[in-house]
């Protein structure tokens, strides 16, 4: 926004040429340290480039605590960290984003990621910090080693709130891509627009699906309602899990279950349009809610080039 701003990111990257790098070689390691902006402010804006480019898609990790992303083609991100609250913001100058801002809880170190337009020219990517972390800009670094491709490593300290965190649910299902999120929506079926009440994770028939937390099956079999053979536990804290259109039941009413047992396998049954895992949760068991804000996230991919990551 203001010229001073600017000058700190010329300060910061100016470094960093990519013309006098890619000359060398197709392949070359690139590296960008992070700036320092203590005054939150929109970021310095770049002159818009002619290049059709966009971004692909962009990873949260906890596993490995970094973040990821992809662009069709290479460009020069811009990174910063910001105080109250703390974030990491990612510029893409020249970049057009086209699409709604999407945001996705992550836990309680990283508690979001975000990703959307900031202007006419700029697509923006933001981590959204606990407040108890503290970040210093020197220990980030913005790094590529394939043209297009950019990682960051967070400090182990944010990947170890998260994994000490006291969030008792997790993710149901393992390297499944979100199809359809929690929201109103025309029903693909009906046609009708309806609160679609739960998360749908596409995966093959036949994937196991897991218990997101301890818990006891109140349901499990099948359903008239158009969910199909479902399980539906219920949790110490009087919450709900519900788990739809299952190809196969692994358990039975009145079984107790621990956290991460396979309970049922991926299937269509019921009113669906293909193999997928529809997933609800209902705090206080009765009022469905985004289970996505319950969930613990050890990996967050926002596939943002197939616009398949829907709100
Ligand atoms: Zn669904």
């Amino acid at each position: 926004m203001s010229r001073c701003n600017f000058s700190i990111q010329k300060l910061m990257f100016s470094f960093l040429s990519p013309k006098q790098n890619s000359s060398a070689s197709p392949i070359t390691a690139k590296s960008i340290l992070l700036a320092l902006l203590s005054v939150s402010s929109s970021m310095a804006i770049a002159t818009p480039t002619a290049q059709a480019n966009r971004l692909e898609t962009f990873v949260y990790d906890l596993n490995d605590s970094k973040i990821q992303f992809s662009l069709k083609n290479d460009i020069e991100p811009k990174g910063v960290v910001i105080n109250n609250p703390t974030r990491i913001v990612i510029d893409l100058p020249g970049l057009v984003y086209q699409g709604p801002t999407v945001r996705r809880r992550v836990g309680k170190g990283v508690q979001a990621v975000r990703v959307g337009q900031v202007d006419a020219n700029t697509t923006r990517m933001v981590v959204e910090l606990s407040p108890e972390v503290t970040l210093n800009p020197r220990d980030l670094r913005l790094k590529s080693l394939k043209p297009g491709e950019w990682t960051m490593k967070l400090p182990q300290n944010i990947a170890a709130i998260d994994l000490n965190s006291a969030t008792n649910f997790i993710l149901p299902i393992a390297g499944a891509v979100i199809s359809s999120g929690f929201g109103w929506r025309v029903h693909p079926i009906t046609g009708e627009r309806r609160l679609h009440k739960g998360v749908d994770f596409a995966a093959p028939t036949g994937t196991p699906i897991f218990a997101a937390s301890d818990g006891v099956v109140t349901e499990a079999g099948w359903t008239d309602g158009g969910y199909g053979n479902i399980v539906e536990l219920r949790h110490s804290d009087g919450s709900i899990t519900l788990y739809a259109h299952t190809n196969r039941v692994y358990v039975s009413k009145g079984q107790a279950i621990s956290r991460g047992q396979a309970i049922a396998e991926v299937g269509s049954t019921g009113r669906s349009t293909g193999p997928h895992l529809h997933f609800e949760m209902q705090p206080d068991g009765k009022t469905a809610v985004d289970p996505m804000d319950y969930l613990q996230m050890r990996q967050v991919t926002l596939d943002l080039a197939s616009n398949s990551f829907k709100d």
